[in-house]
């Protein structure tokens, strides 16, 4: 599947707020921040200062890349994710979120066994973990109520995990999901509510772009 591998923080620069794409690491030493302090935010590119002010259209694309770009996926992927929402039962906006919220780089991500969705994407790229004893190696796996992840026994003692753990050990794990550190385990214990999914977005508006 392909991906976005150019810088980050032009993401954020050009969405104009902290998307934390990097976890942890965000905190401490932020381009968002360091330019605001130098009075030089602006969105990146050549016309990024001459950019004027939004039309409805263009406030209800904005919070469509956001969201693709905190769970680091694309288009036609997202546009995937839509669809089946709107399929389900319930509000489109909010399933919306659930679906990307249950993908498995991004449970991997919040129980902290990734610094940011790129390393856990990674994790699960190597072959390191198994979903209820199976191996898996797909970020996109789409989990469901009751599923088990673990790390294999190699990750388990590997330096690597140490030092993620380290970083990640204050992120405060979702109440729908839960961690073993120790085990390097983690468990699916209900479907996530919108006020438990803590991203800046308004859902309504990307179901306002898509039902054009
Ligand atoms: Fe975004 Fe993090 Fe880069 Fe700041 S440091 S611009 S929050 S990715």
């Amino acid at each position: 599947m392909a991906r976005y591998i150019g810088p980050v923080c032009r993401l954020c620069r050009r969405e104009g707020e902290k998307l934390y794409l990097k976890g942890e690491k965000c905190a401490k030493n932020c381009t968002i921040t360091r330019r605001e302090k130098m009075k030089k935010s602006a969105p990146p590119g050549q016309h990024g200062l001459s950019r004027k002010k939004l039309s409805e259209y263009g406030l209800q694309l904005r919070e469509k890349q956001k969201a693709k770009r905190i769970y680091g996926i694309l288009e036609t992927q997202f546009r995937n994710y839509f669809d089946a929402a709107d399929r389900l039962k319930g509000v489109t906006g909010e399933n919306l979120l659930r679906l990307l919220e249950l993908r498995l780089d991004n449970v991997v991500y919040r129980l902290g066994f990734g610094r940011s969705r790129t390393e856990a994407r990674q994790v699960i790229r190597h072959g390191l973990l198994r979903v209820n004893g199976r191996n898996v190696n797909i970020p996109s796996y789409q989990l469901k109520v009751g599923d088990v992840m673990e790390m294999k026994e190699q990750a388990k003692s590997a330096q690597r995990f140490k030092d993620i753990l380290d970083v990640t050990a204050s992120r405060i794990i979702p109440p729908w999901l839960s961690a073993e550190h120790g085990n390097l385990k983690g468990t699916v214990n209900a479907l996530p509510t919108r006020e438990q999914i803590d991203i800046p977005v308004h859902e309504t508006l990307i179901v306002e772009l898509y039902s054009k």
